[in-house]
């Protein structure tokens, strides 16, 4: 972290202001949990903070403290606009392009307000008066950690907010096991246990309250697994047909991808579900090692995202998509 933006953004935080504090589309338990952490210390700090998420997210993240105050854009865009434009400072987490938050990101570009990310991603995007890019830290909720650590306010970690910190370390490192967790990880962990995260019970609302229409759908998903043995990949489909025959939910594909990489020898595992009324194919990317899904995602399907954890969106049917992909995959990985 740079400390002249450190210095700048204490300054900053002195006098109460309005704040809006933005995740990324589709947001995960590490943008939803790094914007409601954020927002409850700024809210112990003084000043009016509004989480502003661009659309809804999983009902699995729905028990999160802070959860019944999210502004949701898609269905409150007035509401947000106005947030926006009041605003004196915008925070965006999780996500280091206005892309990643559609419309939003034009209200946000417009708007006067001083912009702050705090994200982990690779290849920042300029729009920002402060920049809080650490790629190397596993989660955005580790980087808050930090951020609260250096800023000095590490004492505004209540209960509330070490249960946010706890959720995003725990849902964007696959429950601590990615290369990306370190001693530094566990032993802000063991402080967010101290400060009151049952880590026990929050692993229980994340994982273990699935429907069953869930693992009917994770079935099919097992089913329709394909492996292309010559380049160590596995690609599994989900077409609208069998969402809509499991009522599909957002949240309810989370983790299927990781299945294929479960696999041995499999490096790259590719979860496609097909969005029909959207006109579009959405994609997850998981790899091993050093195989670097990030910059296949941003080759081939319009994405990004981390070396091992990529997404992307394909705007052909499913059944144009899937040629296409095996095409690009052997022609990248082969
Ligand atoms: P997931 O597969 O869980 O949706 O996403 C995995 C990672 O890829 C996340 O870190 C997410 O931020 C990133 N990601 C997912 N979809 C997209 C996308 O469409 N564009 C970009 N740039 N990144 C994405
Ligand atoms: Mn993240």
């Amino acid at each position: 972290m740079i400390e002249t933006q450190l210095h700048q953004l204490a300054q900053w935080l002195h006098t109460p202001s309005k704040m809006v504090i933005i995740p990324h589309k589709n947001p995960d338990g590490d943008a939803m949990g790094s914007t409601l952490a954020w927002q409850n210390v700024m809210q112990q700090l003084g000043h009016t903070a509004t989480v502003l998420a661009p659309n809804p997210y999983p009902t699995f993240l729905h028990w999160m403290p802070g959860h019944s105050d999210v502004v949701i854009y898609e269905s409150e865009e007035e509401k947000g606009n106005k947030l926006v434009a009041e605003a004196d400072f915008i925070f965006t987490l999780d996500f280091n392009t206005l892309k990643r938050i559609d419309d939003l990101g034009i209200r946000v570009a417009e708007s006067k307000a001083k912009k702050i990310m705090i994200d982990h991603h690779q290849e920042p995007e300029g729009y920002a008066d402060l920049m809080f890019s650490e790629p190397h830290i596993g989660s955005t909720c580790e980087l808050v950690y930090q951020l609260l650590e250096r800023l000095d306010i590490r004492k505004h970690i209540n209960k509330e907010v070490a249960t946010c910190i706890y959720t995003g370390i725990l849902t964007d490192t696959g429950s601590f096991r990615f290369p990306s967790v370190t001693a530094n990880t566990h032993k802000a962990v063991a402080h967010l246990i101290e400060c009151g995260a049952n880590h026990s019970h929050i692993h229980e609302q994340i994982k273990d309250t699935a429907r069953p229409d869930r693992l009917k759908l994770l079935g099919i998903a097992l089913q329709n697994m394909v492996f292309l043995d010559d380049i160590n990949t596995v690609y599994i489909t989900l077409s609208q047909d069998e969402l809509d025959a499991c009522h599909f939910q957002k949240g309810d594909a989370e983790g299927f991808v990781n299945y294929g990489l479960s696999v041995e020898g499999i490096k790259v595992a590719v979860l496609m579900i097909e969005y029909r009324h959207e006109g579009l194919v959405k994609f997850s990317f998981r790899s091993k090692g050093d195989v670097a899904v990030n910059t296949f995602a941003k080759t081939y399907f319009d994405g990004g995202g981390h070396l091992n954890a990529a997404g992307g969106i394909s705007k052909r049917s499913l059944a144009q998509t899937k040629p296409f992909l095996v095409e690009s995959l052997r022609a990248y990985f082969g």
